[in-house]
């Protein structure tokens, strides 16, 4: 049989980290067995709505290189793909009615009062109102009554109150519940839509999918989605509940934290393959404890029996060092596209980009990292006359003096400002005087950045500096070293 699966989000806002890893896993469930993945689009919860988040998951989809096969763009012949138009065909309260006539649902006319006025229970924290099963027993007189009168309606599941019902649950094993403990869940709201728990149902059945695979927030409900399937005699996809994603702290991971969504992530300078790689270590792991993998070959590798369900923290430490791996293997022209507007936001000075570019291409972990490791070439900050003293150099304020004050009439000279020239003929200055290079390195890099750490050496700053500028910055050095 082909795999089918199906990435089905909300519309609802930001690709949330947990979303994007569903739509993957997804994704590589279906390629690694040359089945299909399918797009379809849950809007069933009008309230919820975003305008805007449709666009976002196209995008992202695109940007991650997870192509669906299907979906409302790319017709397969299972559409339509949105859930909205699937309800404008009727398919929902067709099987909602199929349900009603086998005894497996049935309407209710309770009103907000009545709904207000029952017991609640508190499961997993939330306080639930069960519903009592008031309405199943009215009869088909008053049903159709109600009915013609235009009373507004639910669509009940009957579920049984003795028994229990079992699923499996690749991860979290066979689930048993008991049945008394399923409530008799809405399936058709009173605006006519489907919910998203009798909604998925139909869809997925309908629409051959073999692997559903979502957040565990879904794992409580299941029992009441096999229900259903046994109600209409369809078989139960394989169920893969994927575990929760925390923060540091091992709370779930929220807007609170800054980097939930995938396009916090673009936005704080994360290479899109990165976080798709960081994103299928979320609970997955392969057998060896390799960590890189481009999308083709996590689709080779990927074997969602080897998911963990013990909760995933999101380590943006760990992701800033891969994503640092991943800037370190890019060719250079497709890093110096990225990283330009940041470099550019920095320098305004006409200075060769490229050449910046390059001094930080493996010093840094995210885009936004270039700022602080290239902003003296801008402006030469100020700086304390203590970072001329340098032990391992052996250099000190007073032998800097003498350097930079021997050098001055050198630079002055010298026609060749590239690197090479300039080295060369420092070297020359060396060997005259006998030293080691950072005696005369040192106070030179010292001068012209004010920094203690620079991205490249001495000559190779004051390549791109140029002359003028070099020649300033080295006397603005000997005057520092002269007034302290
Ligand atoms: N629309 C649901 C969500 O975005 C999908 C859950 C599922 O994959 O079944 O959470």
């Amino acid at each position: 049989m082909k795999i089918r699966t199906r990435y089905a989000p909300s519309p609802t806002g930001r690709m949330h980290v947990g979303n994007l890893r569903s739509a993957l896993y997804e994704f590589l469930i279906a390629k690694h067995d040359g089945g299909d993945f399918m797009l379809r689009i849950e809007d069933t919860d009008q309230e919820r709505f975003v305008e805007g988040a449709i666009e976002i998951i196209y995008r992202t989809l695109e940007k991650t290189g997870l192509v669906h096969d299907e979906g409302p763009d790319k017709d397969g012949g299972y559409g339509p793909y949105v859930q909205s138009e699937r309800m404008k065909t009727g398919i929902y309260m067709k099987y909602a009615k199929e349900l009603i006539d086998k005894g497996e649902a049935y309407y209710c006319f309770c009103d907000k009062e009545r709904l207000a006025s029952l017991k609640t229970e508190v499961v997993e924290g939330k306080e639930i109102t069960v519903y009592d099963k008031h309405c199943l027993h009215l009869s088909k007189e008053e049903i159709r009554a109600n009915l013609d009168a235009g009373k507004p309606f639910v669509i009940r599941q009957n579920n049984p109150v003795e028994g229990t019902t079992t699923f499996t649950d690749e991860l979290y094993g066979d689930i048993t519940v008991e049945n008394s403990q399923l409530d008799d869940m809405i399936l058709i709201k009173s605006d006519g839509y489907p919910t998203y728990n009798f909604a998925n149902v139909v869809d997925d059945h309908t629409m051959n999918i073999t692997h559903v695979v979502r957040g565990n927030e879904y794992l409580s409900s299941s029992p009441k989605y096999v229900r259903l399937y046994e109600a209409f005699g369809w078989e139960v996809p394989v169920y893969v509940h994927l575990p929760l994603i925390t923060d540091e702290n091992h709370k779930k991971l929220s807007k609170r934290s800054g980097h939930s969504s995938f396009e916090d992530l673009l936005e704080q300078g994360f290479v899109t393959e990165a976080i798709v790689n960081y994103i299928a270590l979320l609970g997955w792991s392969p057998e060896d404890n390799r960590e890189i993998f481009t999308l083709e070959e996590l689709i080779k590798e990927f074997d969602y029996h080897r998911i963990s369900k013990s909760p995933a923290v999101f380590d943006i430490v760990k992701l800033r060092w891969m994503n640092g791996e991943y800037i370190k293997a890019m060719d250079f022209d497709t890093f110096y596209e990225m990283a330009e507007p940041y470099i550019k936001a920095v320098i305004t000075k006409d200075l060769d980009l490229k050449k910046i570019a390059n001094m930080v291409k493996t010093r840094i972990e995210v885009f936004p990292d270039i700022a602080g490791h290239i902003d003296f070439f801008q402006e030469l900050p100020a700086y304390d006359v203590a970072m001329y003293t340098h032990k391992k150099m052996k250099t000190d304020t007073a032998s800097s003096l003498t350097v930079l004050k021997d050098v001055l009439p050198l630079l002055t000279e010298q026609t060749d400002f590239s690197n090479d020239g300039l080295y060369q003929m420092l070297l020359k200055y060396v060997e005259e005087k006998g030293v080691k290079n950072g005696y005369v390195m040192w106070p030179i890099r010292t001068a012209v950045s004010g920094k203690q750490m620079t991205p490249a050496g001495a000559t190779e700053i004051m390549e791109v500096l140029g002359k003028e500028e070099t020649i300033a910055r080295i006397q603005k050095g000997i005057e520092l070293l002269e007034n302290a």
